[in-house]
C-alpha cells in the first residue's frame, strides 16, 4: 500500500506522527502564527505538551476550552470558535469528532487554515471534506476544508478509551459494506465506479483489520494502521467525488438514529458505534439475500456476499473493542429498528443493500428476524 504520510502530502495533508508534542513539520507550518486552541474538558490535558511546545516555537495562544466533556457540533459551538477565531492565523483542534469538525467548519468560515491533535481514532472525518452539525436540531452535512495538519502521537492514540478505538474500527470495517452498495449500484443503476478509490480503502481496511488484536490489547502498533484507514477514507472520497467509497446502507442506519437520538432529546452515541452495528445489519443482509426467493438472480448481489466478512467475525472484532453489538445496547427500541430498516434508504438518495430489499418487497420478510437478530 502507498505510504499514507506520502499520500496525504498528495491531497495537501500534513499527517504527521510524533512524541511528546513533538512535530517539526507542523511546527514549521506555523512558527510565529496566531494559534487558537480548541479543547474540551476531555481532551485539554491529552495536548499539555503540544500546547507548550507550540508556544516555544514563537506562536501566540489563545484557548478556547469548551467547559463540558462531550461538546455537541452545534451553532453554539461553532459560533464561539468562530467569534474566538477571529484573531487568529490558525484552528488546531485538540480532540477528535466534534472538536474536529468544529475547527474544520470554522476555518472554512474564517478562511483560515486549521489541523487537529487527534486524541482518539473514533472516526474517519479528519481529512473529508464535509462536516457534519446539527442545526436547529436536526443533523445536516456542510461543505468544510480538510485540515493541513493531521497530529498522532501513537502513546495517546492506544490510550484512548477501547470504546473510541471500537468506534474508529467500526467506522473502517463499514467500508466492506459501503464498497459492496456501491458495486452493486454499478450493476444495477450504472452509477459510475473508481477503482482506484475503492482498491485503495479496501487495502487500508485489510490492514486495519489485521491490527485488531493489537488494538483490543491497547498495544501502540495497532494504531497505525487505524489511522492509515480513517486518513484514506477521506482521500478516497476526494479521488470518487462522492463519499461512496467510505459510506453506504450502515452509514444511512447510523443517520437515521442519529436523527432519532437528537428528537428524542437524548446522548447521542459515538459515530462509528451506530454505523458498527449498522454494518453488522448490512452484511447480514448481503449474506440473507443469497437464500431469498425474491432475491434470486441478483447475481451481483451474490458476489458481494461472497466476498463480506461473516457477521460473527465482524461481531468479534467489535465486540473484543467493547463495541456494542446490539442494538438494544444503545438504547434502540425494537420499533425504532423495524422504522430504520424500512426509513433509513430515505436519508439521501444512492442505491443500497437497504433501497434493494425494499424495493422488491423483501424488507418485510426478513423483518422480524433482524430484529430478533440484532436488538
Ligand atoms: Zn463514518
Amino acid at each position: 500500500m502507498r505510504d499514507v504520510t506520502e499520500l496525504s502530502r498528495a491531497f495537501g495533508v500534513n499527517a504527521e506522527w510524533g512524541e511528546g508534542g513533538n512535530f517539526p513539520r507542523f511546527f514549521e507550518h506555523i512558527r510565529g502564527k496566531r494559534v487558537l486552541v480548541l479543547a474540551d474538558l476531555n481532551t485539554r490535558p491529552l495536548g499539555e505538551e503540544l500546547i507548550r511546545s507550540v508556544a516555544s516555537h514563537g506562536c501566540a495562544i489563545d484557548e478556547l476550552v469548551y467547559p463540558e466533556f462531550e461538546p455537541v457540533a452545534d451553532e453554539r459551538t461553532v459560533k464561539m470558535a468562530v467569534r474566538r477565531g477571529e484573531g487568529s492565523d490558525y484552528l488546531l483542534a485538540v480532540g477528535a469528532g466534534t472538536l474536529n469538525d468544529v475547527a474544520k467548519f470554522a476555518g472554512s468560515v474564517l478562511k483560515k487554515p486549521s489541523g487537529v491533535f487527534a486524541t482518539a481514532p473514533s472516526m474517519d472525518g479528519f481529512t473529508s471534506g464535509v462536516t457534519p452539525l446539527i442545526e436547529g436540531g436536526a443533523k445536516v452535512t456542510r461543505p468544510a476544508q480538510v485540515a493541513s495538519d493531521v497530529l498522532m502521537d501513537a502513546a495517546v492514540l492506544a490510550a484512548a478509551p477501547s470504546l473510541m478505538r471500537g468506534a474508529g474500527v467500526g467506522d473502517v470495517l463499514a467500508k466492506y459494506c459501503a464498497l459492496a452498495d456501491w458495486r452493486i449500484s454499478v450493476s444495477l443503476t450504472g452509477e459510475s465506479y473508481n477503482a482506484e478509490a475503492a482498491d485503495l480503502m479496501q487495502e487500508a481496511v485489510t490492514r486495519c483489520e489485521a491490527a485488531v488484536p493489537a488494538l483490543a490489547a491497547g498495544r501502540r502498533e495497532g494504531v497505525g494502521p487505524l489511522m492509515d484507514a480513517l486518513l484514506v477514507s477521506g482521500y478516497a472520497m476526494v479521488m470518487a467525488g462522492n463519499s461512496r467509497p467510505a459510506s453506504g446502507a450502515e452509514h444511512h442506519m447510523s443517520h437515521f438514529l442519529e436523527m432519532d437520538f437528537l428528537r428524542r432529546d437524548l446522548p447521542i452515541p459515538l459515530h462509528g458505534v451506530k454505523v458498527g452495528l449498522g454494518t453488522l445489519v448490512s452484511l447480514y443482509l448481503y449474506r440473507r439475500a443469497c437464500t431469498l426467493p425474491r432475491l434470486e438472480g441478483y447475481e451481483c448481489v451474490r458476489r458481494e456476499a461472497e466476498g463480506l466478512p461473516a457477521v460473527s467475525h465482524a461481531e468479534e472484532i467489535l465486540r473484543s473493542l467493547s463495541c456494542p453489538v446490539r442494538f438494544s445496547e444503545i438504547g434502540v427500541s425494537k420499533e425504532t429498528m423495524r422504522e430504520m430498516l424500512q426509513k433509513a434508504r430515505l436519508i439521501r438518495d444512492r442505491f443500497t443493500i437497504l433501497t434493494l430489499y425494499c424495493s422488491v418487497g423483501a424488507m418485510e420478510e426478513v423483518m422480524d428476524e433482524i430484529v430478533e437478530r440484532f436488538y
